[in-house]
């Protein structure tokens, strides 16, 4: 399998002519080694397009939704991030990449730790896994420049915007327990500007502001 030439088919065959235009998320995407964050067994399926398993019914995102996503942040370099949803630390290593700080936060342990060890082992540095409900952000380390959620939630968590520097960006997948909008929200000075940009399907965001869990994984 020659892998990098997969992540360049991925970047121009899915994400460009799709739109993502940050040349900064692009080098990410065709950098990041994503069939090292699923089991191998599915090495060879990494770089298609569509989400995969990553156990506990938890999914790493479809290629093209982290890179609509990771855009929509207009990340720099500087930005202190916060993600929600940490499932196998891939989207985590393209944050990392693209930002100073990130924080991940993921409530099933045994994911959460797998996470941390691959990211540590892969050299991300500048990546602090946590392991609590993230429907209630991460106050401790708060304010964040961006806030990415990659769980789908009922309604918009108001802790998220009061942990947003002014001029912070939240992106967050909103809408039912099977299917969401992607909303692109900016603290301002007053409240907030809200956008939606497109139809997107992720498992839910399950805690104290989130959905209710829901039988057995
Ligand atoms: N960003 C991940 C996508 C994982 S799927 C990746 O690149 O692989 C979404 C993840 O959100 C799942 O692992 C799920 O367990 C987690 N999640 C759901 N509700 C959560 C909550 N309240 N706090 C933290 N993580 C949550």
């Amino acid at each position: 399998m020659d892998f990098i030439k997969q992540r360049r088919l991925m970047v121009d065959l899915q994400l460009r002519p799709r739109g993502i235009k940050d040349e900064g998320v692009l080098h990410a995407m065709a950098t990041v080694e994503r069939h090292l964050f699923v089991s191998e067994d599915l090495q060879e399926s990494a770089y298609d397009d569509c989400a995969l398993p990553i156990g506990c019914g938890q999914t790493i995102s479809q290629p093209y939704m982290v890179a609509l996503m990771t855009e929509l942040l207009h990340l720099e370099g500087h930005e202190r991030v916060l993600e929600i949803g940490t499932g196998s630390g891939y989207q985590t290593a393209v944050l990392s990449m693209l930002a100073s700080e990130v924080y991940t936060v993921e409530r099933i342990p045994s994911l959460a730790e797998r996470a941390q060890a691959l990211l540590e082992r892969l050299g991300y540095k500048n990546v602090q896994v946590r392991i609590s409900d993230g429907t209630i952000g991460l106050p401790s380390q708060s304010p964040f420049d961006a806030i990415l959620v990659t769980a789908g939630a009922p309604e918009i968590p108001e802790e998220y915007i009061g942990q947003l520097k002014v001029g912070g960006r939240l992106v967050i997948p909103i809408g039912s327990r099977y299917s969401q909008v992607l909303y692109q929200i900016r603290r301002t000075e007053t409240g907030i500007e809200k956008s939606d940009s497109t139809g997107c399907v992720f498992v839910p965001l399950i805690g104290e502001k989130g959905w209710k869990e829901e039988g057995l994984y």
